[in-house]
């Protein structure tokens, strides 16, 4: 940190918030996230609005990649925000950094150039299993845990119910699925995490490859599916979420958790946010993500605000004076690292639900059935991607 800033922190804080940890401070510290959001909006302003071709021609083209308008409403014009960096995985010396972008239209936030579709399989295809253990795995439990609580009832009792992980890496959640009850099965993009769900399993299967390749699955009839930190990894997300919808079984729901965009560490931190990740593809808030849902046919929305996962678990060294303000920042700024939401198909999923979660309506009703159908832009030939 540079001196003045240091000074700075020092004459506003002391020393009274150096023992919370890095992620909790911007939530706790007096001020600050009125100070961050402040920031953010003059980075948005700041930031240039370029034509896709005047963006494109300034950035080398990686095999593997494409360059993209904006999935969300079909903007092809770019705002570069921010260029992530990191060191490669085992040591290996190798660095990695991308672009991401934000759409001037809508917000969305999403690497530029992305991953070609087909290529998708090259980022998983060796080794990616490899630290999906020990720690990890004890603390991604919880988590899953968790969320399903932040939900309940809704996947509180799994029994006579058909349940798809979707991305299921080495089975942590089938896991604690088939605990539920569930009747439950897995798809993943690394072969080798397929063989270690299957020797962790008792009743739930996980296969390797896309839904559609699988019999058992391309069958449908879920009654729910869940993305596990999965949502930002989707270089096809429209067609993915059309497909998810026609998988549900009626009054089915779609659980997804993911990194928020309007994590106010993200607006903190900027490029070093550890939400972007190396295979994180797009990055979603609460506005867009019922833009994906309402134009995939879903019917309704619900979210959990995520405070972190020591916060919720009981666990953090926070005390609780601390701990209330880190809850109200998240919910004032809608500002979690995380974001938690629960999707309905259709509307026996609301009718059922309804009266236990607070759920957003995704189309107006009240329309004309021409104008629902402008809303409804499943099956549009726009992809996004640019050819
Ligand atoms: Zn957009």
């Amino acid at each position: 940190m540079v001196p003045a800033r240091r000074l700075l922190r020092g004459l506003l804080y002391g020393s009274r918030y150096d023992r919370v940890p890095w992620g909790q401070r911007v939530y706790v510290r007096p001020g600050e996230r009125l100070l961050r959001e402040a920031q953010w909006r003059w980075r948005i302003r700041r930031a240039p609005v370029l034509s896709l071709a005047e963006y494109a021609a300034e950035l080398p083209l990686g095999e593997i990649e494409e360059f993209l308008s904006c999935m969300m409403c079909g903007e092809s014009r770019q705002q570069p925000m921010f260029e992530p960096t990191g060191a490669g995985k085992g040591g290996t010396g190798r660095t990695w950094r991308y672009h991401v972008v934000r759409c001037p239209s809508c917000g969305f936030l999403y690497r530029n150039p992305n991953i070609r579709p087909e290529r998708l399989g090259d980022l998983y295809s060796s080794g990616y299993s490899g630290f999906l253990t020990g720690t990890y795995a004890a603390n991604r439990q919880r988590r899953y845990n968790l969320t399903m609580e932040a939900f309940s009832p809704v996947l509180d009792d799994g029994e006579g119910r058909r349940l798809l992980d979707f991305g299921c890496g080495v089975g942590l959640f089938l896991e604690l699925a088939e605990q539920r009850g569930f009747d439950g099965y897995g798809v993943d993009l690394s072969p080798d995490s397929v063989t270690q769900a299957n020797a962790r399993l008792k009743r739930a299967r996980a296969y390797f490859g896309a839904p559609q390749d699988v019999p058992q699955i391309a069958a449908g009839g879920f009654d729910v599916i869940t993305l596990w930190s999965v949502l930002a990894h989707l270089p096809r997300p429209l067609e993915d979420f059309a497909r998810f919808r026609e998988l549900l079984a009626p009054g089915g729901v779609l659980l997804i958790l993911t990194v928020n965009a309007r994590s106010l560490l993200l607006k903190a931190y900027g490029s070093a946010w550890s939400g972007f990740t190396k295979n994180h593809l797009m990055f979603y808030s609460a506005e867009t993500l019922r833009t994906l849902l309402r134009r995939t046919g879903f019917e309704g929305v619900a979210y959990a605000p995520h405070y972190g996962d020591t916060v919720e678990a009981g666990t953090t060294r926070l005390p609780e004076p601390l701990r209330r303000r880190l809850r109200q920042a998240v919910e004032a700024s809608d500002g979690g690292n995380m974001m938690r939401a629960l999707a309905f198909g259709d509307e026996a999923a609301v009718a059922r639900w309804g009266d236990r979660l607070t759920i957003h309506r995704l189309r107006d009703r009240t329309a004309a059935p021409d104008e629902r159908a402008d809303l409804d832009l499943t099956g549009s030939s726009g992809t996004g991607a640019l050819t």
